[in-house]
């Protein structure tokens, strides 16, 4: 075996030579924003439910559902095991001189059980990832609805062996068409659309804008997907590379009566692989064919699907789609410096 192992270990088919990680949107990558609270030990523990009854009642804390009432003290040694928050500063009756009488009316909660006031730190917002909530946990007790499939894929494991292969195998495809529209003097950028239903690559584009200021590889590779289903604007017939593949017959079968309202978009269900990150045109053009997902390579600077923009997680655009970085990124950074050696 390990003969073997050294072959493929380093050479352009081994997988582990990169990671794909998550592009994910604004609110899941943000660092965790917090507010100030009161909070106050609770020196009679035996007072604890009432506390929490009746401060729930006096300041329910709106919008902070995430954040737990009562938290066991930090410090062992303390002589009161939990702390109760009491209400955001922003709510305090009195900021300047704030004591628990200052903080608590009279007829409000009763005051039996608690000590002096302090300043905390709470996380603003539900943690929407695992590291977000590491770092709220640090601050106060959080809740957290994880979702597995982020936290995987945020540690980059999300693919399994034989997905990797096939992901290694479809970038190869893309950079090989960048290479080859590279040749024929147009930028080194290259892109594939597969049906991940049947493992078969349905489009291979690269860079023409030789030819037109718009046809960037991702939208030569979205119009060869439409002349693939009949469609498409434009003839690429002088570039070789680029080619789509003619569906069987059971690419159809889902298309529906005439009127066609129900009838997939052109990328529907489809995976793109593209060298570089779309630009913006280019990110526009996959919402608009209702992509399924993207797999980049390298960042770009003015980047849509993450460096400048984030056009994949827009809640107010009608389609949405998971964006993964870095498949072949050492290969795909390579495609970019033959640009930068020519400009
Ligand atoms: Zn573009």
């Amino acid at each position: 075996m390990e003969p073997q192992m050294k072959r493929w270990k380093g050479s352009e088919f081994d997988t582990d030579s990169w990671v794909a990680y998550p592009v994910l949107s604004d609110e899941q990558s943000q660092d965790v924003e917090l507010v100030e609270a009161f909070a106050a030990p609770i020196v009679n523990k035996k007072e604890t439910s009432r506390l929490v009854r009746e401060l729930n009642g006096l300041y329910p804390l709106d919008g902070l559902q995430h954040i737990k009432r009562v938290r066991a003290c930090k410090e062992k040694d303390s002589p009161h095991p939990l702390e109760v928050l009491v209400c955001l500063v922003s709510d305090a009756p009195d900021r300047k001189a704030v004591s628990i009488d200052s903080l608590l009316p009279s007829d409000g909660v009763g005051r039996d059980g608690l000590g002096e006031p302090f300043v905390v730190k709470v996380p603003a917002r539900p943690p929407l990832t695992r590291p977000q909530f590491e770092l709220a946990s640090k601050q106060w007790p959080t809740s957290f609805h994880e979702d597995k499939q982020v936290t995987v894929a945020l540690r980059g494991e999300l693919f399994s062996p034989p997905q990797k292969a096939a992901m290694h195998m479809y970038m190869m495809s893309a950079i090989a068409a960048a290479r080859a529209g590279k040749e024929m003097g147009m930028e080194a950028v290259g892109a594939v659309v597969v049906n991940p239903a049947t493992q078969t690559i349905i489009a291979v584009g690269h860079d023409c804008r030789g030819d037109h200021p718009l046809h960037h590889a991702v939208t030569v590779c979205v119009d060869l997907v439409a002349r693939s289903q009949g469609g498409g604007c434009y003839s690429f017939d002088r570039y070789p590379a680029c080619r789509f593949t003619s569906p069987t017959s059971d690419t159809f079968q889902n298309v529906p009566d005439a009127e066609g309202s129900s009838q997939p978009y052109i990328c529907t269900g489809y995976d793109l692989y593209v060298t570089r990150e779309p630009c913006v045109m280019c990110a526009m053009a996959l919402v608009h064919s209702r992509i399924g997902r993207v797999f980049y390579g390298t960042a770009s600077a003015d980047g849509a699907l993450g460096t400048k923009f984030k056009i994949h997680s827009q809640k107010d655009l009608n389609h949405r789609f998971e964006v993964y970085k870095g498949v072949l990124s050492k290969q795909c950074e390579g495609l970019n410096k033959l640009d930068n050696h020519i400009l």
